[in-house]
């Protein structure tokens, strides 16, 4: 393990191995980049955090390939979430379908964090060009024309170390100390609130819902979540006045929870106070230094989205660095991150903050003209927002596809598309089109290693018309690069192409 100023320099370190890390550590590795870990703890995290993530998620666990191992580790989240007020009655839904969704996958899942993690860090392992070094704190990183420079202390031996590094990623949680060698500021979205997580066991059969309550009673909000297996948790809110040591004493637990189990019916698992957050920070991207993750924003649970907005940075991050490190982009490909992703980060939180308003209202008064609101509507029917990328330098953006994800189609083959499209830039679309497109296009096509699918299966083709274009430019993270109705307009997006880096090199030679 290397620990000296002798050390290679990686491609790329990463600081931090919770779900974001080792997410963009498997994405790398598989890319064949060198790539240092570094995590300051011993082990995974112990205590309750998320229980939730979506089907783009599972869709990039899958490009790791590690989604059957994913599949037996959750379950399917078919129920949806309601929320009810103080008497049960349901204020809005957000629905839930047993059908599989645009990626290929269900559109929820519910699973344990730590088994998520122990399974991600397996990943891992299969690859010779990831190094982690667990117990390892980064104390400094600071960065010059050509490198960066991490000093780290090694626990274990209490030494001083220093890596190098192309570039660094810190996936360094909330308090994120790349972040602040970075000196991006964080902006509050105006959610500040302590929340009790109690995460139990059952020992027997209980009458307990399956689907996610959100219960927006004024005198002790709480929610519940049917998790996997047997786990079931409660995340109830911190009242003005409640003594935090007392309230996670197991007396004081069972209490609260009371009309639904008692230690009879469940055993306790874990108990810990969060204050959740709604934070984003400005600038994810200074000259070497990355943010991902939590370490970049911090959103109330309530929609089950923080460590999956995590997975999203990781993958929009991979591709782009693994071109650039392959030397096909230049690292102004990195410019266009913060950018794509801030926007639906953004989005997310303030709709977990509206929603964090609804459940959280602790006046009487207020709870009352909320319930007679929702009441008189109806329940109201939520959806999260879309998943779309933001930036302006989409070349034909006002295409509704553009800057979406595309969906996974099965293929006629049995197949699904994402094993046809592998990691590499796809283009996809009619023969007559693609044959009509420049020698020179398609030369820069193969200097950038794209593939070039010019017979689309009938999923693909439907796809083209429904949209009314004749071919689609597809990204390693899946989303729509651009489309195009002829062979000009293939030809003009992919003047749009990241730029080869060695390649102009050459040419200048
Ligand atoms: C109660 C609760 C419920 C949640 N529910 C959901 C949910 O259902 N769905 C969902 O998507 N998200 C949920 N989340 C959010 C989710 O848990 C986080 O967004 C996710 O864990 C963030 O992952 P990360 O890898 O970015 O950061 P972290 O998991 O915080 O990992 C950061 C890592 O960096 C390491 N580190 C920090 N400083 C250093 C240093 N100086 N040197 C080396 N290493 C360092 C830390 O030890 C840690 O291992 C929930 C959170 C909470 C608290």
């Amino acid at each position: 393990m290397p620990d000296t100023d002798s050390s290679p320099v990686f491609d790329v370190a990463i600081v931090g191995y919770g779900p974001t890390g080792a997410t963009l550590a498997n994405l790398l590795g598989s890319a064949g980049l060198s790539v240092l870990v570094i995590e300051k703890e011993a082990d995974i995290f112990p205590l309750p955090r998320a229980i939730h993530f979506d089907g783009e998620v599972m869709r990039i666990f899958q490009s790791l390939g590690l989604k059957q191992e994913a599949l037996a580790i959750s379950r399917p989240g078919i129920q949806g979430m309601h929320f009810v007020n103080a008497a049960n009655e349901t204020l809005m839904i957000r629905g839930g379908t047993a059908a599989l969704g645009p990626h290929g996958c269900a559109n929820n899942y519910y699973f344990h964090q730590p088994e998520l993690e122990a399974l991600l860090r397996k990943g891992c392992q299969r690859f010779a060009n990831v190094t982690v070094c667990l117990e390892h704190e980064l104390l400094s990183v600071t960065q010059d024309g050509t490198l960066a420079t991490l000093s780290v202390h090694k626990h274990s031996t209490h030494q001083a170390v220093t890596f190098q590094a192309r570039y660094v990623v810190g996936c360094d949680g909330a308090r994120s100390p790349v972040r602040k060698a970075m000196g991006s500021p964080l902006v509050d979205l105006g959610l500040r609130q302590p929340w009790l997580v109690f995460d139990v066991v059952l020992k027997r059969d209980v009458a307990l819902p399956a689907h996610t309550v959100q219960i927006c009673d004024p005198a002790r909000p709480m929610t519940f979540c049917n998790v996997t297996g047997n786990r079931r948790r409660w995340e109830i809110m911190v009242m003005p006045g409640d003594d935090h040591e007392e309230l996670v004493k197991p007396g004081s637990l069972w209490k609260l929870v009371s009309r639904w189990v008692t230690p009879a019916d469940a055993q306790l698992e874990r108990a810990a106070i969060y204050t959740f957050h709604s934070v984003i920070a400005t600038g994810w991207r200074k000259g070497r230094l990355l943010l991902a993750g939590d370490a970049c924003h911090q959103t109330p649970p309530f929609l089950g989205q923080g460590m999956c907005a995590g997975i999203r940075d990781a993958a929009n991050l991979a591709w782009k660095l693994e071109a650039i490190t392959q030397g096909r982009a230049t690292d102004a490909l990195l410019d266009s991150y913060e950018e794509e992703r801030s926007p639906h980060v953004r989005s997310l939180i303030e709709l977990a903050v509206k929603l964090g308003g609804i459940i959280q209202t602790t006046d009487p008064a207020e709870a009352k003209a909320r319930d007679e609101k929702f009441a008189a509507g109806g329940p109201e029917i939520f959806e999260l927002p879309a998943q779309s990328l933001g930036g302006s330098h989409f070349q034909n953006a006002s295409h509704k596809a553009v800057g979406r994800p595309f969906p996974q189609p099965r293929l006629a083959d049995g197949r699904w598309l994402d094993e046809v499209l592998g990691r590499r830039m796809t283009v996809m679309g009619r023969r007559d089109v693609i044959a009509r497109v420049s020698t020179e296009v398609k030369r820069q096509w193969r200097d950038l290693d794209m593939q070039v699918l010019d017979t689309p299966d009938n999923a693909v083709n439907d796809w083209l018309q429904t949209h009314q274009v004749a071919a689609v430019i597809i990204r390693p993270d899946r989303y729509v690069l651009g489309v195009a109705r002829n062979a000009q307009e293939l030809e003009d997006l992919s003047r749009h192409l990241p730029a080869p880096h060695k390649l102009r090199e050459e040419a200048a030679l």
